[in-house]
């Protein structure tokens, strides 16, 4: 797909809150600072229209940054941001959050998550507490957490008067969720899959490369639309260009076949390429 091609129509899922995000975005975790401008308008340029950040990514700024200049009107970009695993207790994290909030400048933060439970570390209670505060004097169209387990999860619906609209979470061919997934589904919070390529490690898989021999596409492309059908967001990482085109165009063609799909998702083998949400503590 060239720069003149038509951008694919990306679908869009509504949240409980009523707000609506495209089902496919572009993540910008480990992308630096310095290479994020371009990769984003890369992005841009090809039709996402929904980015996913954190404070933790070091790179607000510069996500910011390419969209004011990309001629795009801000309010058509669903951004995401999290708050950093570094802040502790509510005044601090009330504080984080403004930063963010000036950061977005005009542009209201479209979703804002927990980023991980860090249950071992402190309280996440207080910091749910610092994001639905935040929540209720404007400062997000929707919130939602990131790495939340089930046991999460129900202390968070005994103790909050808010609910998630998502929880992100990571998710792939080798770590399908099919319980987390349900458990979301059943209230009301959409799935969003991190590293939902499994950061390339499912691409070589013999089932995946065999599917992307009967379909005629890539086994990236395989991998996501999988996702796409399971009902899962997601917004997959890659500062080439010719990835971030090959990636979009998982919205497009036929759906892959439910034995196909039956076919990836018994590729499950509990395998996580990031941290255990129980004993995860890493700062960022
Ligand atoms: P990913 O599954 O998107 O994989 C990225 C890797 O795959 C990169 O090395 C990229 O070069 C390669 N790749 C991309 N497209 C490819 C293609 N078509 N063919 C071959 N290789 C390709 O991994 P990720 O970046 O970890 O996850 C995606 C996004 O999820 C992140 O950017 C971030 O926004 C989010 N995320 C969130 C959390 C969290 O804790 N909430 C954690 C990790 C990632």
């Amino acid at each position: 797909m060239t720069d003149q091609s038509p951008a694919p129509t990306v679908p869009s899922v509504t949240l409980q809150s009523g707000v609506t995000i495209p089902q496919f975005g572009f993540g910008v975790f480990q992308i630096a600072p310095d290479d994020t401008e371009a990769a984003v308008l890369d992005a841009l340029r090809a039709g996402y229209r929904h980015i996913d950040g954190a404070q933790g990514y070091r790179n607000e700024r510069e996500v910011m940054a390419v969209i004011d200049r990309s001629g795009i009107d801000p309010a058509e970009v669903f951004v995401t941001s999290k708050l950093s695993n570094a802040h502790r207790g509510y005044d601090e994290s009330r504080r984080a959050i403004d930063e963010s909030v000036a950061i977005h400048g005009d542009k209201q933060i479209d979703l804002f998550l927990v980023h991980w439970p860090l249950a071992t570390v402190h309280d996440f209670m207080i910091v749910w507490k610092a994001i639905t505060d935040a929540f209720d004097d404007g400062a997000f169209r929707a919130i939602g957490v990131s790495n939340f387990h089930r046991d999460h999860l129900e202390r968070l619906f005994a103790e909050s008067d808010h609910r998630p609209d998502v929880n992100q979470i990571e998710a792939h061919p080798y770590l399908v969720q099919a319980e987390l997934r349900s458990f979301n589904a059943e209230h009301d919070i959409v799935t969003e899959a991190w590293s939902p390529i499994g950061q390339g490690i499912v691409l070589e898989d013999p089932v995946v490369a065999a599917i992307a021999e009967e379909t005629g596409r890539t086994p990236a492309q395989v991998v996501l639309r999988w996702h796409l059908q399971l009902g899962n967001v997601v917004f997959p990482r890659s500062t080439a260009p010719s990835r971030i085109r090959e990636n979009l165009a998982s919205v497009e063609g036929d759906d892959l076949t439910d034995e196909q799909l039956t076919r990836i998702s018994a590729l499950d083998r509990h395998q996580r390429t990031g941290g255990d949400p129980d004993t995860f503590r890493y700062k960022y």
